[in-house]
């Protein structure tokens, strides 16, 4: 008798998808409830964005979609204000420390320091932490770049379109349902969940000794900066 189990190769995108969003909420409940100290949080985003990595590659290989408008240097959707989790935040930030030379930072600082209108990763028209990139990031994308400055992204009246749909509207679907449980996986823990704005927590992150630290034991409003409150 012949096993009812699903070869890889001929698994549903919306299988997959259940099947590796099960994987991160274990991988993401798990380690942030293991997490000791700010290297620890900030490695656990890093692995959460390369499963991310992992699902939108083998989503392209099982539900090809047409050439895609966006490419390196195509910025108009990093000209917004970006929201995200705490935990990716950090993770952008310790990558610009790693990679940034100092006067690439001292102007990181001062962008967090004021109002900005724009992502303050972007340099040059480019992501200056790409591999880093939130989620958020990762889920936009179009096949004309007129219609992003006209501020529609993806595409313009799409619904969801289960099974049927294209890679890139597939991932975009589990970027936004992941980030939707992480959230909900951080209020079980007692934790200020996402989403907040990237240049804010990232602000707090990088003038308040200890944010990350003081944000795992629960306290709440850190990351609130003035787009939040408003
Ligand atoms: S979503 Fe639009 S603005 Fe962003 S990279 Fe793609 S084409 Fe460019
Ligand atoms: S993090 Fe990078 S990809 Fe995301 S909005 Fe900022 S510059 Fe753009």
């Amino acid at each position: 008798m012949q096993s009812a189990e699903v070869s890889p190769q001929h698994r549903s995108p919306l299988e997959y998808m259940r099947e590796k969003m099960a994987q991160a909420d274990s991988m993401f409940r798990s380690g942030l409830s293991a997490a000791s100290d700010d290297a620890d949080i900030i490695d656990l985003a890093r692995k959460m964005l390369a499963l991310c990595d992992e699902v939108g590659q083998e989503l392209h290989r099982i539900c090809p979609v047409q050439p895609l408008a966006c490419h390196s240097g195509c910025d108009t959707c990093c000209r917004n204000l970006i929201q995200t989790n705490p935990v990716f935040a950090a993770l952008g930030l310790a990558e610009a420390r790693r990679s940034f030379d100092k006067d690439q930072f001292s102007m990181l600082q001062d962008r967090l320091a004021s109002e900005t209108l724009f992502c303050p990763f972007l340099f040059d028209g480019k992501c200056s932490i790409y591999h880093s990139r939130p989620m958020v990031c990762r889920g936009y994308y179009s096949f004309d770049v007129e219609l992003c400055k006209q501020g529609e992204y993806s595409e313009k009246n799409m619904g969801y379109q289960g099974d049927g749909a294209h890679a890139a509207h597939q991932y975009m679907i589990f970027l936004f349902v992941l980030e939707q449980r992480i959230e909900s996986i951080e209020r079980e823990l007692g934790l200020d969940s996402g989403p907040v704005f990237l240049h804010d927590a990232a602000h707090v992150l990088l003038v308040t000794p200890g944010a990350l630290g003081l944000w795992q034991s629960g306290r709440h409003g850190l990351f609130a900066g003035p787009d939040v409150k408003a």
